[in-house]
């Protein structure tokens, strides 16, 4: 016998089960096909696990450093395994919270891997999920809408075979028992400088490789600059313009060797681990596209505004899709599709309004367009800037790094995009994201008291500067 009910989402990561969720409070009959764990990779491998490592090594840091605060330690000990249980234990106390709202939200949770099948005696069109359950036997979901949610898994590189005890992806790196003394991180991206920060706190000697001429590639170039500079005086050895020669890798005692090329000139590293972070591939095959109408484009699939695909009756949200491949986008998909297979009103989707968010030490956050981008798209621009180091709160907080740099247009006056770098900027984005949503001009945002003496102070100090108002400096 055949499921049949409104809504089947093929993916319960952070897309599939917020979708789920939003189905359920507008009355649809949902079911999840999940084949690991509700949650996905954002809970299970990815933002929730890796910023409890980087809590506990920005603390760790932090004590190393109590003096300059005038407190005197007799020692700070790292002990990993304890940093390892308290991921864990956050890890699993929010998938006991998803579990729960699945049950209160009433979602069928179908534990098992899943196909999207054609047209069969189920269905005359294709969007039913032949589900391969944990005992071998089959079962079928058929929905009236389907959204595809099944995320994405790191990308392996040619000639690096990825054996997850030297040479690894985040995914293993995630569950080191204990930490190694020494890392090559290959990706200068989101994941590779994120782990450079959190592994570089932990004592551990870093070397950073990235293929373009700045870290954080797909940033404004100041904010990739800037970075490298505040990494490289924490002793992270950090390479741009790097070609990795993945043919010369090998392992010998136990160190992972490996040659690269910079500007001309090769060199051979050697480090007791490697961790692969070049980017994620859409989770699009075997899952069963085949049988369907839907197209996928350079290894995603493609979706119009509304998370539609070229078949009307499925949609496809978060990482299978490409894109910012961020969790929120990913949730922020799922409710666009969910409200428009329900028919509600909405907005539409706007992927420049999404916030991106860095954890590294200090922080990086942006929304908008990069310097770069705006003008490549033919705006006349007015930059405004602020750093950190006017700012009291900032060095109450022990930090003096960063600066916030707003980009508007001269014309209309309208915010193109915020970038910064600095104490807690991940919190402080949201103020730039709803200025955007709002939008307001940076006048308005500046216009808003900000509270002294508190880090907010450099957005409304940056928002003015771009007019030449602000007043700290
Ligand atoms: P996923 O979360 O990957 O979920 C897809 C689900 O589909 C999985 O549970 C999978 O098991 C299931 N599935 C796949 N195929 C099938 C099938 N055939 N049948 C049944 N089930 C299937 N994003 C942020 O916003 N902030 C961060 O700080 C952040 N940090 C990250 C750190 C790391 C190390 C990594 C790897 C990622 C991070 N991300 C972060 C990205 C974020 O995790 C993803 O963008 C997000 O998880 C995407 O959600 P999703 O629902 O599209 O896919």
């Amino acid at each position: 016998m055949a499921i049949t009910c409104d809504v089947a989402i093929l993916g319960g990561g952070t897309g599939g089960y917020v979708a789920a969720i939003r189905a359920a409070q507008l009355g649809k009959h949902v079911v999840i096909i999940e084949q690991d764990k509700i949650g996905g990779t954002c809970l299970h491998r990815g933002c929730i696990p890796s910023k409890a490592l980087l809590r506990s090594a920005e603390l760790y840091a932090d004590m190393k450093d109590s003096e300059s605060y005038g407190i005197e330690t007799d020692g700070v000990r790292l002990k990993f395994g304890g940093v390892q249980r308290r991921k864990e234990g956050i890890v699993e106390k929010l998938y006991q919270g998803v579990q729960y709202l699945m049950r209160k939200n009433k979602i069928t949770v179908v534990e098992g891997i899943g196909r999207v099948i054609g047209p069969s005696i189920f269905s005359p069109r294709s969007g039913a999920v032949a589900v391969e359950l944990p005992d071998g036997e089959m079962e079928t979901v058929v929905p009236t809408h389907l959204i595809i949610a099944t995320g994405s898994r790191p990308r392996h590189l040619a000639g690096l075979e990825v054996d997850g005890i030297h040479i690894m992806t985040s995914d293993h790196a995630l569950h080191m028992d204990e930490l190694p003394s020494s890392i090559v991180i290959v990706g200068g991206g989101v994941i590779g400088v994120e782990w450079a920060s959190m592994l570089n706190d932990f004592g551990v000697q870093v070397t950073l490789l990235e293929a373009s001429s700045q870290l954080l590639p797909a940033e404004d170039e100041e904010i990739g600059r800037e970075l490298e500079k505040l990494l490289k005086s924490r002793g992270v050895e950090v390479m741009t313009n790097m070609k990795l020669l993945t043919d010369s890798c090998e392992i010998v005692d136990r160190h992972v060797s490996i040659q690269i090329e910079q500007n001309g000139e090769s060199r051979s590293l050697s480090a007791e681990k490697l961790l692969l972070s070049v980017g994620r591939v859409g989770n699009t095959e075997n899952i069963g596209l085949e049988n369907t109408d839907v197209r996928i484009e350079n290894g995603f699939i493609a979706v119009n505004g509304n998370m539609q695909t070229t078949e009307p009756h499925i949609y496809a949200i978060g990482d299978c899709i490409g894109g910012l491949q961020l969790a929120h986008a990913a949730s922020h998909e799922g409710i666009t599709a969910v409200n428009h297979l329900a028919g509600e009103k909405m907005e539409s989707y706007r992927s420049e309004w999404i916030p991106r968010c860095i954890y590294t030490r200090p922080e990086a956050a942006s929304v908008g367009l990069t310097e770069k981008q705006a003008k490549e798209r033919g705006y006349e621009l007015k930059i405004g800037k602020f750093p950190f180091s006017a700012i009291g709160k900032s060095l109450v907080n022990g930090t003096k790094e960063g600066f916030v740099k707003v980009i508007a247009d001269k014309q209309t006056e309208d915010i193109l995009g915020v970038h910064m770098i600095g104490p807690h900027v991940t919190e402080l984005i949201g103020e730039a994201a709803l200025a955007q949503v709002l939008d307001a001009t940076p006048w308005e945002v500046g216009s808003a008291v900000h509270a002294h003496p508190s880090l907010s102070e450099v957005i409304g100090e940056a928002m003015l500067a771009v007019d030449g108002r602000s007043i700290g400096i």
